[in-house]
C-alpha cells in the first residue's frame, strides 16, 4: 500500500487573497477597503487607475519629469482625457506652489506624480501635495512602483487618492502582480461615472468584486488570477512585514547613502543634486565624460555578470542608473558594484572626442 501523501494545510485561494490585502495596506499605510492586486505589472496598474478615474473629454495633469508621467498622459490621452502636462527638466521636482498654480489653472479631475521617479532618480516629497489636490476638487494618483517599501510613504496620512505599485521592485516578488489602493473619495468619483470605463480587464467594479473589496456575499468569475504569482506577492508581502516598514526604509537610505559618498570619492557625480530628493532605491549617475555609457553597461555585463543601466526617456545618454532594492539594497552589494565599476571604467577606453 502506499504511504498516505504528505498533507500541507488547506491554504484556499481568498485566504492567500485576503492576506495580500491586509499586506498591501500595511506596505501602503491605509486603511482602505479597495485595496488589492492588479493582474499585470505596474503599467497596467497605472493604466487600472487612468482608465477607472478618466471619463472622456475630463480634464488630467501630469507631473512630467521623467518617463513615468509621459506614459500617464498618453494613457489618460488614449481614453480622451483632456491631458495637460506640467515638465520640469528630469533630475528635478516640482514645487507645491508650482503644483498648485497648475492645478488651478487646468481643473483636472485626476493629478499624477511618480513617487520614485525611476528614469531620473528623483524621489518626490509629497507633503501637503494631498492637501492642494482635495482643495481643488481632484483625486490626487501616485506612482510608487520603484519607491514603495524603499522610502517613507503614508498613504491615508498624506491625502493620496490611487496608489500603485509592481512586485518586482523592492518586493523582489516576480512580476505580473501590482498592488493597488483607492481611497472612499476616489471609489465614490469612479462609481459615480456617467459612462463604463474602456476597459473591462480593469473594470473597477468587476476588480472589486474579484477580491471581495464590494461587500457582496459571492464572488463572480473576472479573470484567471495568476494564481503562482499571487502566491509569491503574499510571501513577498510577509518578508516585507518581518523586517518592518520604518527599518525597510532606513536600510534603503543607509545604504544609498554610503553608496552616493563612495560614487563622489571616485570622482563621479550624481545626477539629483538635491540630497534629500535622491530615490534610494535607484541611483542615477551623470554618464562620465569621455565614455560611451553603452561601453560601460555592456563591459559590465559581460565581465561582471551584472546589469547596470543607461538612462530611459528623457534621461537617454544622460545617466548610468543603478537599482538597489529589497534584498539587493546592502552594503555588500553596493561594494560589488563600485569594485565593477572602478573597472569597467579603467577597461572601457575614453573616447577621442
Ligand atoms: N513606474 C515606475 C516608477 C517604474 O519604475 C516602472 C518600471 N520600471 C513602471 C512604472 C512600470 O512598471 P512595469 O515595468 O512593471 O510595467
Amino acid at each position: 500500500m502506499l504511504p498516505p501523501p504528505i498533507t500541507h494545510p488547506i491554504f484556499c485561494m481568498s485566504q492567500i487573497m485576503s492576506d495580500i490585502k491586509s499586506g498591501i495596506q500595511y506596505m501602503f499605510q491605509t486603511r482602505n477597503s479597495m485595496t488589492f492586486a492588479v493582474s499585470g505589472t505596474g503599467h497596467t496598474a497605472m493604466e487600472c487607475a487612468i482608465c477607472n478615474a478618466v471619463e472622456p473629454g475630463e480634464s488630467v495633469l501630469t507631473a512630467v519629469n521623467g518617463i513615468w508621467g509621459e506614459r500617464a498622459a498618453d494613457m489618460a490621452d488614449r481614453i480622451g482625457g483632456r491631458v495637460n502636462t506640467m515638465v520640469a527638466a528630469p533630475g528635478v521636482f516640482f514645487t507645491n506652489a508650482e503644483i498648485e498654480q497648475a492645478l488651478s489653472k487646468h481643473r483636472p479631475v485626476l493629478f499624477f506624480l511618480t513617487h520614485g521617479e525611476s528614469s531620473t532618480g528623483v524621489l518626490h516629497p509629497l507633503e501637503g501635495i494631498g492637501q492642494l489636490c482635495l482643495k481643488y476638487n481632484c483625486l490626487f494618483l501616485v506612482d510608487s512602483v520603484a519607491s514603495i517599501g524603499g522610502a517613507p510613504l503614508h498613504m491615508d496620512r498624506q491625502g493620496i487618492d490611487i496608489l500603485y505599485t509592481g512586485s518586482q521592485k523592492v518586493l523582489n516578488a516576480p512580476p505580473g502582480t501590482a498592488p493597488i489602493s483607492f481611497s472612499e473619495r476616489a471609489c465614490q468619483k469612479i462609481f459615480s461615472r456617467r459612462t463604463k470605463p474602456v476597459s473591462f480587464c480593469l473594470d473597477l467594479s468587476w476588480l472589486a468584486n474579484y477580491w471581495g473589496c464590494d461587500g457582496k456575499p459571492s464572488r463572480v468569475y473576472h479573470h484567471t488570477g495568476p494564481v503562482t504569482a499571487f502566491y509569491s506577492l503574499r510571501e513577498s508581502l510577509a518578508v516585507l512585514a518581518e523586517e518592518g516598514l520604518e527599518n525597510s526604509w532606513e536600510r534603503h537610505q543607509k545604504v544609498a547613502e554610503y553608496f552616493h559618498t563612495a560614487l563622489e570619492s571616485m570622482g563621479l557625480k550624481l545626477f539629483v543634486k538635491e540630497k534629500n530628493a535622491r530615490l534610494p532605491t535607484v541611483t542615477t549617475i551623470v554618464a562620465p565624460h569621455g565614455y560611451d555609457w553603452k561601453d560601460i553597461t555592456s563591459y559590465l555585463m559581460k565581465t561582471h555578470n551584472l546589469e547596470i543601466s543607461g538612462g530611459l526617456g528623457p534621461s537617454v545618454g544622460l545617466v548610468l542608473r543603478v537599482g538597489l532594492m529589497g534584498c539587493n539594497s546592502s552594503k555588500a552589494n553596493v561594494d560589488m558594484v563600485l569594485a565593477a565599476l572602478k573597472d569597467a571604467l579603467k577597461h572601457c577606453h575614453k573616447n577621442k572626442m
